[in-house]
Parts: C-alpha cells; sequence; structure tokens
C-alpha cells in the first residue's frame, strides 16, 4: 500500500502488483457517508425483518455464487493462500446466513414475564437499531472480521459504514459493491477509505456505534474518540492465544491441530495459537510431531503454498524482534529461527526453553512462530497459559479432563479437541477479555450488540400497590411494605 495524492494504491505483498486504487475519505467525506447512511438506514429499518432477511440471504447466494472469485482477491490483496481465503470467506457466508435467519428472533418485538409487585401491567421488549453502525476492519481477514459486525447490524436494522484497512481496500469495497447489487435502493452498506485519520473521522462522525477489530493500542485510541460523543464501542483486539494438551491426548490429532492453529494465515491470525503448554510425559512426542509437519508446510507466493507472505512490511520486524529476544534468553529453534525470516516471508518457527518473561510469550508475535512448553500437570499449564495481559481464544486437547480445564482458561472462546472452530461457529457469540477487547460479536449477543433494548410497559388493570402516584394514601404505603415483607422478607436457608 502506498498513498498516491489522495488515493490508496493496493499493492500485492508478494509481488508488488497494483490491486487496485481508491480515493482518500476526509473528514468531510466521511461525514457525508454517515449522513447518507442515516437516511439510508431510516429506510432499510421500515423495511422491517423478512425484507431484511430476505435481502441478506440474496447477498448471501452472491456470495457463496462468487466466493472463489472475492478468495483469490484476498489471495492478491493480502497475499493469503487462495484455500485459506475459501475458508474465510465461507465464514463469512455463514455469518451472513446466520444473523439473517435468527434477528427477529432476538431482537423483534416480544412480551416479557412480567413481576408480581407489577401485576398490573404487560412487559414488553424490542431492540431497536443504531441508525448508523460504524465498522473498522483489520488486514488480516479482510472478509471474516467485518462481516462478524456488519451481518449483524445490517440483520439488526441498522445502516453501515465500514473503514477496511488500509492495505486491504479493495476487499473492502468488493464487499460494499456486492451488498449493493442486491440492495440497490439506497447506500445501506458504504465503505470509506483512508488510514488512522479515517478511522478516526468516522468515530467522531455520530455513528450510533463503532465496532472495532484490530490491535489493542488501536482499540484504545478508538474508545479515546468514541468518549468524545459518547458513542458506545465493541472492540475485538488482539490476542496471545494457548493450546493445552494433556497426557491423555489424541496427539496425531492435537498436533496436527497445533500446526494449523499455528500457521494458518502464515501466523497472522488474533485468534492463533502462539504458545502451547503439553504435559511432560508426551512433550517429546508432540514436539517431534508438529516440528516434522510444520517443517513440511510450502511458503511463497504461489496460490497454492501453505503459508503467503507477511501482509504488512512493518511485522517482519516484529517477528525477527521476538525471535531474536526469545533466543537471547536461552530460547532454542526446533525449526525455523532467525534465518526463517527472509521478507515478506517468514518459515515456520517453532521454539522450546523459552522463558515466561520472554516477549514471544507476553506479546502477539503476529507470524508463524510457536512455543512450546512442557508442564507438570494441567493446574501449571492453566496457570502459564492464563499468565496473559490477552484472554481471545484458546484450545484443549485431551479426554478425561479436557471440558473442565476449557472452563478453567482466561478466555472468551475455547476449541476442545480441536482448533479456532469457534470461527466458523455463528451461533456462538466471538469476543474476549482483558487486552483482548470487550462486547460479543456473533450469535444472540453478536446481534444484541447492534440493537438497544427498549422496555415498553402496558397497563392493564389498576394498581394493586398503588406506589407511582401522589394518590396513594397511608393505608396503600402500609399494604406495600406488608406485600414486599411477604414476598421477600424470608431468606432461603
Ligand atoms: P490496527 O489496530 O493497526 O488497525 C485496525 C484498523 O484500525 C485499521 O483499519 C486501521 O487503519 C484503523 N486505525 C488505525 N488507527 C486508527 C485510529 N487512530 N482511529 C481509528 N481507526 C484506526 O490492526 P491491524 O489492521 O494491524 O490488525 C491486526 C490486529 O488485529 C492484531 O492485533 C489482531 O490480533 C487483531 N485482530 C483481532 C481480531 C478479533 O476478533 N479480536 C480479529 C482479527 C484481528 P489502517 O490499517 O488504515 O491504519
Amino acid at each position: 500500500m502506498t498513498a498516491i495524492d489522495s488515493d490508496l494504491v493496493s499493492t500485492n505483498p508478494a509481488t508488488g502488483a497494483e490491486v487496485g486504487r481508491f480515493p482518500v475519505a476526509d473528514p468531510a467525506a466521511v461525514a457525508t457517508a454517515v449522513a447518507r447512511a442515516a437516511d439510508a438506514g431510516r429506510w432499510w429499518h421500515a423495511l422491517g425483518y423478512a425484507q431484511r432477511r430476505r435481502r441478506l440471504l440474496g447477498w448471501r447466494a452472491l456470495l457463496a455464487g462468487r466466493m472463489t472469485e472475492l478468495a483469490e482477491l484476498l489471495h492478491a490483496e493480502t497475499g493469503k493462500p487462495f484455500a485459506e481465503g475459501v475458508v474465510e470467506v465461507a465464514a463469512a457466508i455463514g455469518d451472513v446466513d446466520w444473523a439473517a435467519r435468527h434477528a427477529r428472533r432476538v431482537l423483534g418485538p416480544r412480551r416479557v414475564r412480567r413481576v408480581l409487585p407489577v401485576a398490573e401491567a404487560s412487559a414488553h421488549l424490542e431492540y431497536r437499531p443504531y441508525g448508523v453502525v460504524g465498522v473498522i476492519g483489520p488486514w488480516n481477514y479482510p472478509v471474516l472480521t467485518p462481516i462478524g459486525s456488519i451481518g449483524y447490524a445490517l440483520a439488526a436494522g441498522n445502516a453501515v459504514v465500514h473503514k477496511p484497512s488500509e492495505w486491504t481496500p479493495a476487499v473492502g469495497q468488493w464487499l460494499a459493491d456486492s451488498f449493493a447489487r442486491i440492495v440497490p435502493e439506497h447506500p445501506v452498506l458504504q465503505v470509506v477509505h483512508g488510514g488512522g485519520e479515517t478511522g478516526t473521522a468516522l468515530c467522531r462522525a455520530g455513528v450510533g456505534k463503532l465496532s472495532f477489530t484490530g490491535s489493542t493500542a488501536t482499540a484504545k485510541r478508538v474508545m479515546a474518540s468514541c468518549a468524545e460523543t459518547l458513542t458506545p464501542v465493541v472492540l475485538e483486539a488482539g490476542g496471545n492465544d494457548a493450546m493445552i494438551v494433556d497426557a491423555d491426548a489424541d496427539l496425531a490429532a492435537a498436533a496436527g491441530a497445533c500446526v494449523w492453529g499455528a500457521f494458518t494465515n502464515a501466523g497472522q491470525t488474533c485468534v492463533g495459537i502462539e504458545r502451547a503448554y503439553v504435559a511432560a510425559g508426551v512433550f517429546d512426542d508432540f514436539l517431534a510431531r508438529v516440528a516434522d509437519r510444520a517443517g513440511r508446510l510450502t511458503v511463497g507466493a504461489g496460490a497454492g503454498a501453505d503459508l503467503g507472505p507477511i501482509t504488512l512490511p512493518s511485522q517482519v520486524d516484529v517477528i525477527r524482534e521476538h525471535i531474536a529476544d526469545a533466543l537471547a534468553r536461552g530460547g532454542r529453534a526446533v525449526l525455523g529461527g532467525p534465518e526463517a525470516v527472509q521478507p515478506p516471508y517468514v518459515h515456520p518457527t517453532i521454539l522450546v526453553d523459552v522463558p515466561a518473561d520472554a516477549r514471544a510469550v507476553r506479546e502477539e508475535t503476529f507470524g508463524p512462530t510457536l512455543v512450546v512448553t512442557p508442564v507438570a500437570d494441567m493446574d501449571e499449564a492453566l496457570r502459564l497459559a492464563n499468565d496473559s495481559p490477552y484472554g481471545l481464544g484458546g484450545a484443549v486437547y485431551g479426554r478425561r479432563r479436557a471440558v473442565p480445564v476449557a472452563r478453567r482458561m482466561r478466555a472468551g472462546m475455547v476449541s476442545v479437541n480441536d482448533v479456532l472452530a469457534f470461527a466458523g461457529m455463528a451461533s456462538l457469540p466471538w469476543g474476549g477479555v482483558g487486552d483482548s477487547g470487550f462486547g460479543r460479536l456473533r450469535g444472540d449477543d453478536g446481534l444484541r450488540e447492534f440493537g438497544q433494548a427498549t422496555s415498553i410497559v402496558v397497563r392493564r388493570l389498576p394498581s394493586l400497590l398503588p406506589s407511582r402516584t401522589f394518590e396513594r394514601t397511608d393505608r396503600d404505603v402500609a399494604r406495600i411494605v406488608k406485600a414486599y415483607r411477604l414476598m421477600f422478607g424470608r431468606a432461603p436457608r
């Protein structure tokens, strides 16, 4: 990516070939987009759930029909292998489908159980859209991560203004253009291009809610910008995920999953496995299997390679520093090492004997590196895995104790005897704790993230306990006291 005059020029990170050029939106252009979106959002909301569902399922069908075209664009703009692009688009299709089909159930008007002290009224709940939702996305999964917000925000009745990463504008534009083919009447999904300044302008443009996916450092800046106007945020930030392997795990399956979890998308995955904690009795066997499989992965620019280039040139320096720091602190590379860093590529690197305070253990490396550490038991595995400011995803391999161990991981999402399985599970909420952010995308919670709970209470009868009136008598007050003591005065034994 380079900036020429007021255009973003997107390039292939492996070859440097131009992928497309896009006008940068200044704050005035962002404000205009948000104003247009506000009008479009009113129209979109008025369509109702059934009409929105029909159109979103139409978009889903378009995405499915053109998924190889979109995967090729992903390959060209991020460098990720074509197959990884297909997998990413497939998960995004699942998101649009699920959001479209469940929005009315989760967000639509419904009667809620009333409470006894206000038995004279009926209770009603509905989730109203925010109007315009701003979506700021990263470059590593430029289809799946924004659609995790866009699909659900649209299904909830909002219009969306999306700012893709300046490294992946072509993919962002493709999403908006394809949606406009299904919904040509109004600009319900728009895209604004640019870097951090455009993102800041979107935060300040009066959107009803801002959904951000990216690094923890930028999440803090986004939250600060949104705080100026009390704009609510959902923040999906970085991760440093761990896999725990118990002594009774299926080692072949665990090793295969660990290799994919660590090296998919060349490690540029928020929920990629960066650390593995393995029961000491099976450590050597596990390590040998992981090193063998990872050593046979192919790296290159071709669509069929297992690992593509590092998309963001500056990330290569971070990966190099993390490997050097681990080795300087006594670590050993059983695969790769400093010579694995060959910009724009980094070959799979597996590190052992790395102390817990090394950068590769403490920080998000965001490259194809994996630190493998033996543990005495599952308590030690959990203590080390949970000793991180991040808490995004995780994985556990084992038989007897796997689910109890998963429930003790400090993470928003855990796969058991699988890896990154939650990425394809649109019915479950997505999000993390701590430095990984807050709020949830996907699932019922993800739909509710884009609707504002609105309560309506309808009086049906005169009050039995008239409290909300100046006409209440001393006798009424005495009845309220008596009733509340009767209903709530007894503590459970
Ligand atoms: P960044 O934080 O660098 O950028 C994310 C987005 O924010 C980009 O569109 C960026 O624009 C924009 N931006 C930058 N500065 C500002 C600002 N001041 N105000 C508003 N927006 C701004 O993240 P990356 O794109 O490098 O993505 C990688 C990170 O994303 C990793 O930490 C990864 O873990 C995380 N991630 C988290 C996921 C999750 O679900 N939790 C999923 C995927 C990734 P520009 O790129 O143009 O500078």
